[in-house]
C-alpha cells in the first residue's frame, strides 16, 4: 500500500476504494503500518499541545521563504532596497567627487550626513571602538538582510568587506596598544 495512503488512512480517511479497503482487511502488515501512523499522528498531537508556538513563527517561516514570481515582479518589494541602494550609491559619488563642487540642497544634505557619520566614526575611534566592534556584526547582519534581496544591495555588501577588514585591523591595533 502507498505511504501516502497509509497516512490518509492513519487520520481518519475512507479507504479510496474498495480495493483498497479489501487490501485492508487482508493485509496485515498494512493494518500494522495504518496503526502506527496513527499511533504516530497522536504522539505528534500531544507533542504539539505541550510546545508552545512562538508567535513570530509565521513571520519567520515567510521571512525564510523563497520569492514567487509574482513578488520578484512586484515594485513594492524591490522599491525600499532599490532606494537604500541608490542612497548608498549617491552617498559613495559625494565621497568620491567631495562635495566642494556645486553644491545643491541635496549634496548638501549628503554632506551634512557624511560629516555626522564621520564625526561619530572618529569619536568611536576613541574608547568607545570596542562598542563599535560589538555593534558592528548585528549591524552588518541587519544590514545584510536588507540588501540581499536586490542584485544593487549585492554590489553594496561588497562595500563591507573592506570596512571589515578596516575594522579588523584598527581594532587588533586597538588591542595590542591596551595590552602595553
Ligand atoms: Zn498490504
Amino acid at each position: 500500500m502507498d505511504p501516502l495512503d497509509v497516512e490518509a488512512l492513519a487520520s481518519g480517511e475512507e479507504p479510496s476504494s474498495a480495493q483498497a479497503r479489501g487490501h485492508l482487511a487482508a493485509c496485515a502488515s498494512c493494518a500494522e503500518a495504518v496503526r502506527r501512523a496513527a499511533r504516530l499522528e497522536t504522539d505528534l498531537g500531544w507533542l504539539g499541545a505541550e510546545e508552545r508556538v512562538p508567535l513570530d513563527l509565521a513571520d519567520r517561516v515567510l521571512r525564510i521563504r523563497p520569492f514567487s514570481v509574482a513578488e520578484k515582479r512586484s515594485i513594492g518589494i524591490w522599491a525600499p532596497p532599490a532606494a537604500l541602494a541608490g542612497a548608498l550609491a549617491l552617498c559613495g559619488f559625494a565621497l568620491i567627487s567631495g562635495t566642494a563642487g556645486a553644491p545643491s540642497s541635496e549634496q548638501a544634505g549628503t554632506a551634512a550626513a557624511l560629516a555626522a557619520a564621520a564625526a561619530a566614526l572618529l569619536r568611536a575611534t576613541g574608547r568607545g571602538l570596542l562598542e563599535l566592534a560589538e555593534a558592528a556584526p548585528a549591524g552588518a547582519s541587519a544590514l545584510s538582510t536588507l540588501l540581499h534581496r536586490s542584485p544593487a544591495g549585492w554590489a553594496a555588501l561588497l562595500l563591507l568587506v573592506p570596512a571589515a577588514l578596516g575594522l579588523r585591523r584598527t581594532l587588533a591595533r586597538s588591542r595590542s596598544l591596551a595590552r602595553r
